[in-house]
């Protein structure tokens, strides 16, 4: 089944696959084709060309450089730069803390912030997660102590995404341990070169360094920095979270991915010497697959129609455990059609000479692909947030 979209859409489609075939750097294409990872100079070029086109940050207003597209248009943006595959915009930037200043924001803070998050001038990182405090982030204990205009911040951060690129970090701290916990907390904008700032690598199963730990020792930060008001923190928290969590269902990665298992698939071959695409079993999972990414995409569809008139909280996240188990699904798949040759080092293994040169980067993806049910809130936290909205429309 295809989805029907307007000729208008068709052609705005097309406009965008045009553009990138002609502006991605064929360099970080191949790279993006082969699984290989990103480096910080890969993804800063890449964000100034969109940048330069108008598209670093489709969703915010026109007159903070945003666009006029509507959510299908930005939809169809979001899988071409999946088909592509291109680097898509840093989250922690355009769909985090940039929508977030401009709801909340200074006049300030807007004016000299949101220029640089959309060139990627500057690269931000999450400070939320804590040891102790994941899934129940309300309860998090990095203090911050007013002096003068000055927050003193200590603690430590945990999991913070490449806070080893990061110029600035956006942290939830608590300012006051007597209000219930959710009051008590106050999002603030720490330059990651404030003396008693220090990041350690934390290396995931896949041996790759992405994620780290944040020490926070006396930084001085000035009451500027601060977004909004003071202790009200967590709902700016919430609202962020709500971007996160919907941008994370990554449709066009898993769709990408099913076309390669199944153009791949003439080519593997299996005990008996046939093609993996006549196996019967196989043949079975990858269309189960594929059909529920056809209709992760049109839930997808469905979420942006339900935004347009209002629709409830539960999309966010009933996209995130979709996503996250089709990304997941789709590696796992992938892993077992090319068995052995997926390990990084394997020699050529007789007959199977048709492998692509990125095949041995599928079991370090695949191990990775482990946390996609655990960052963002993990699945079980998003199930929980359903039954709610469940109960509260009953
Ligand atoms: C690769 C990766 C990148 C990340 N990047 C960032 C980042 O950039 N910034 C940042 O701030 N954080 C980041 N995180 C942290 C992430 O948000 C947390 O790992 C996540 O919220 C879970 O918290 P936790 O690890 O403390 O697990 P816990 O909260 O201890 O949960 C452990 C298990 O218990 C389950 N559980 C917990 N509470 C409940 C409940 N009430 N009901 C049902 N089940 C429950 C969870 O689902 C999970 O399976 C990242 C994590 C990963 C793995």
């Amino acid at each position: 089944m295809e989805l029907k979209f307007t000729p208008e859409e068709n052609g705005f489609r097309e406009e965008v696959r045009r553009f990138l075939s002609e502006a991605l750097p064929e360099d970080i294409r191949q790279k993006m084709l082969q699984r290989r990872h990103l480096e910080k100079k890969d993804w800063v070029r890449w964000q100034r060309i969109l940048n330069a086109k108008g598209w670093a940050v489709p969703a915010w207003p026109v007159e903070y450089g945003g666009t006029d597209w509507s959510p299908v248009e930005r939809f169809i943006f979001l899988e071409e730069l999946q088909h592509a595959p291109a680097p898509e915009p840093l989250s922690f930037n355009t769909g985090m803390l940039g929508p977030l200043l401009i709801a909340f924001g200074s006049k300030q803070q807007k004016d000299t912030l949101l220029p640089r998050i959309a060139n990627l001038d500057d690269w931000w990182c999450q400070g939320f997660s804590e040891p102790g405090a994941g899934s129940d982030l309300a309860s998090l204990s990095t203090t911050a102590r007013r002096e003068g205009d000055f927050y003193i911040v200590n603690g430590q951060k945990l999991w913070t995404t490449q806070a080893h690129y990061a110029d600035w970090m956006f942290c939830l701290v608590r300012t006051d341990q007597a209000l219930r916990k959710q009051e008590g907390i106050t999002m603030l904008l720490i330059d990651m070169k404030t003396p008693g700032v220090v990041v350690r690598p934390i290396h995931t199963i896949d041996a790759y360094h992405e994620t780290n730990e944040v020490f926070l020792d006396d930084v001085k930060v000035p009451v500027g920095n601060r977004v909004g008001e003071e202790n009200k923190g967590w709902s700016y928290a919430k609202y962020l979270l709500g971007h996160e969590r919907s941008g994370i269902a990554r449709v066009g990665v898993s769709k990408e991915r099913a076309r390669r298992i199944r153009q791949l698939a003439t080519a593997v071959l299996d005990d008996e010497g046939k093609p993996m695409s006549e196996n019967v079993p196989f043949r079975r999972r990858l269309t189960e697959l594929e059909v529920q990414i056809k209709a992760l995409e049109v839930s997808q569809l469905r979420a942006i129609g339900a935004s347009r008139s209002g629709g409830h909280d539960a999309f966010a996240s009933i996209l995130k455990i979709k996503g996250s188990e089709m990304q997941q699904a789709s590696m796992e798949l992938l892993m077992d059609l090319l068995g052995p040759l997926s390990l990084p080092d394997v020699e050529a293994i007789p007959g199977q000479e048709i492998v692509p040169e990125w095949a041995p980067a599928v079991a370090p993806s695949y191990l990775f692909s482990r946390t996609y049910s655990i960052f963002g809130g993990s699945n079980e936290i998003q199930k929980n947030i359903i039954a709610k909205v469940a109960l509260e429309l009953s």
